[in-house]
């Protein structure tokens, strides 16, 4: 089977946030299981600079009229096979800033042209006018930032085309554009309307991406349900209500080969599972020297690798600091986000120098090291589509303490009196967002980190878990086979 994967962001090329991660591995399970699979995104100059074997495959034309021509760039993924596709677009791809902003913060003002050119070559790519030989049976689109491929294909209304399915990483992101880019994206106005890609007056390629997509797809099965009601749906409840039984969810994995303990090459030093006691201690010294945090074993480490946001509920962790601190916990922050927020972890550092550590940016090795040196993942996101750090922090021995919803809900067992017994409590969960609730799982785990035997056994059952990708790349051949074209020559009505 053929399948175009599409993402604004791939890593190891280019990586804000957990769609990332799993572009970046969710299409390398999908190729070892067999799947022929072409991943396509921009050609920012980062993705440009780190791709092996490259070589210009294909001149796009100048079709959404920025003033300079597109081309096609074949290349592989670096350290693989993984062929990756990117658009030569330099009016719209190089510049100097990440992917959705500038250098300052500030969205990047032609956003609409960057990923409504991404969106269209998907299409393209998926539909008999594509320029390669090579041609799409299915698209697999994900975010807004690729919500406007299904649209496309509606639009055009080709002959061929392929089944398409779109995934909503985080429907909290929503690509919404003032209704006077409809016409320079190519568009006429019979698509905005409320059953197109207009919302409230102005176009949402996330809702071009739900009503145009033969299937949706989102990455726990607890989200694929939330979202169909206020407040998680964000807006789109009704949409995804209506489109319910085109809806599913399917859990994102951990991509091993990047999160393990025995082979990790940021960390102190490495371990096996089996010598997980050992390992830990190792790292913890080393994480608490490198923080300049008090060197004591016996202090539970608590850790967050975050954005730093309302959403990930990093607002609630001033509350609740205190009450750590007075347990004789530590706290090290890695994390970007709202400058209120970076703010005051700064000043809770600077108050409580050696057992509070912020470090306010961005650090791959950092993450690796703070997974493996920290006893307990502090995540109590308000909404969470599935979460990857909690399942990095399973296999690294790091107890995730986190509200119970979306993936965490589906991936974290609650240490309940039935689960501590029969071994199978992976973490700490609270329902209510609150600080108080939040608190009281804080005082739950740090209670049970100091019984020991028990906190192993916790960790034992956490790191056991498998949360790899086989597992979930399987869904989504499943997914991919229910969308294929059929082959009676007869153009598919989107649904
Ligand atoms: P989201 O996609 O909502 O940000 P996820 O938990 O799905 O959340 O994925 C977040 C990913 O980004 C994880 O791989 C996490 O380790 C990483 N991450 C987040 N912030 C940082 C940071 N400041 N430094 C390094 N990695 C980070």
């Amino acid at each position: 089977m053929r399948v175009l994967f599409a993402s604004s962001e791939v890593f190891p090329l280019i990586k804000t946030g957990g769609l990332a991660d799993v572009s970046g591995a969710l299409p390398a399970a999908l190729a070892a299981a067999g799947t022929d699979i072409r991943l396509l995104m921009p050609g920012y100059p980062v993705a440009m600079d780190g791709v092996t074997g490259k070589r210009r495959v294909a001149d796009l034309g100048d079709s959404l009229g920025v003033g300079s021509p597109a081309s096609l760039v074949s290349g592989k993924m670096p350290g693989t096979n993984l062929p990756v596709w990117l658009i030569d677009c330099p009016a719209l791809y190089d510049r100097p800033g990440g992917p959705y902003q500038d250098a300052s913060g500030a969205d990047h003002a032609d956003n609409h042209m960057r990923f409504g050119l991404l969106s269209r070559v998907a299409a393209q790519l998926s539909c008999e006018d594509s320029p390669l030989k090579w041609r799409a049976q299915v698209l697999h689109a994900n975010d807004w930032q690729t919500g406007l491929a299904a649209a496309y294909l509606h639009h055009w209304g080709p002959r061929e085309r392929a089944g398409t399915v779109f995934s909503i990483h985080n429907i909290a992101y929503q690509g919404l554009f003032p209704k006077k880019v409809v016409a320079p994206l190519g568009f006429d106005w019979s698509l905005f309307g409320m059953d197109g890609f207009e919302f409230w007056d102005q176009l949402s390629f996330l809702k071009s991406g739900l009503v145009f997509s033969d299937k949706i797809a989102t990455v726990s099965r607890r989200y694929a349900k939330e979202i169909q009601a206020a407040p998680f749906g964000c807006g789109m409840e009704g949409v995804l209500a209506h489109r319910h039984a085109d809806l599913c969810g399917i859990l994102n994995g951990a991509d091993y080969a990047v999160w393990n303990t025995a082979t990790d090459p940021c960390l102190a030093q490495r371990f096996a599972t089996a010598d997980m006691v050992a390992g830990k201690a190792a790292n913890k010294a080393a994480l608490q020297s490198e923080l300049g945090l008090v060197l004591d074993p016996e202090a539970p480490l608590l850790i967050i690798v975050s954005r730093l946001n309302d959403l990930k509920g990093m607002d609630l962790v001033p509350a609740v600091l205190p009450a750590i601190l007075r347990l004789g916990g530590q706290l090290a922050v890695l994390g970007t986000g709202d400058a209120a927020l970076e703010a005051s972890f700064r000043a809770a550092a600077l108050q409580s120098p050696g057992q509070v550590a912020a470090r306010i940016g961005y650090s791959e090795e950092l993450a690796h090291r703070l997974m493996a040196g920290g006893d307990m993942l502090v995540m109590p996101s308000r909404f969470e589509p599935c979460g990857l750090t909690q399942l990095y922090a399973f296999r690294y021995g790091t107890v995730p303490v986190a509200h119970a919803v979306g993936g965490l809900a589906d991936t974290v067992v609650d240490a309940g009196y039935d689960s501590l017994l029969n071994g199978t409590a992976t973490g700490f969960l609270f329902e209510h967002t609150n600080p108080g609730a939040f608190q009281w799982s804080l005082e739950r785990a740090i209670d049970l980190f100091r019984r020991k035997e028990d906190w192993r056994r916790l960790q034992g059952a956490a790191a056991a878990g498998d949360f790899g990708w086989d597992r979930s790349a399987e869904c989504y051949q499943d997914l991919y086979q229910s969308v294929l074209p059929h082959h009676d020559g007869k153009t598919r009505r989107p649904v």
